[in-house]
């Protein structure tokens, strides 16, 4: 896991790449866990919600559920893909690792 950085004047917890503003490094106490920040009093970052599931597991299962709707719409797999600017592969492998099924799968669920 990302570690996450907190910082002590705001007594709040980031990812690392959150879009606010950056603090003093003197001002920044390191923690591998969220779990652990929280413990020590922060409170979790309302714009780059480290409390939130993973950027990358999020991105999938909007990816796979766009890709269902289109699917159900009768565009093909292909046509799919090049609407939700990733390639024919890259979205079969994306729904693998979502449903453990093919595209065409998707549309019976
Ligand atoms: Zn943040």
């Amino acid at each position: 896991m990302a570690p996450l950085y907190a910082v002590r004047t705001t007594g709040i917890v980031c990812r690392v790449g959150c879009a606010s503003r950056a603090p003093r490094p003197e001002n920044i106490v390191w923690f591998d866990d969220l779990r652990a920040a929280l413990t020590s009093g922060f409170r979790p970052c309302k714009r780059c919600r480290p409390e939130s599931e993973h950027p990358q597991a999020v991105f999938r299962a909007d990816v796979v559920a766009r890709a269902r709707g289109y699917l159900r719409l009768g565009l093909s797999v292909r046509e799919t893909a090049a609407h939700l600017h990733v390639s024919d592969r890259h979205l079969r492998r994306l729904v693998k690792q979502e449903t453990g099924g093919s595209p065409r799968a998707l549309v019976a669920s």
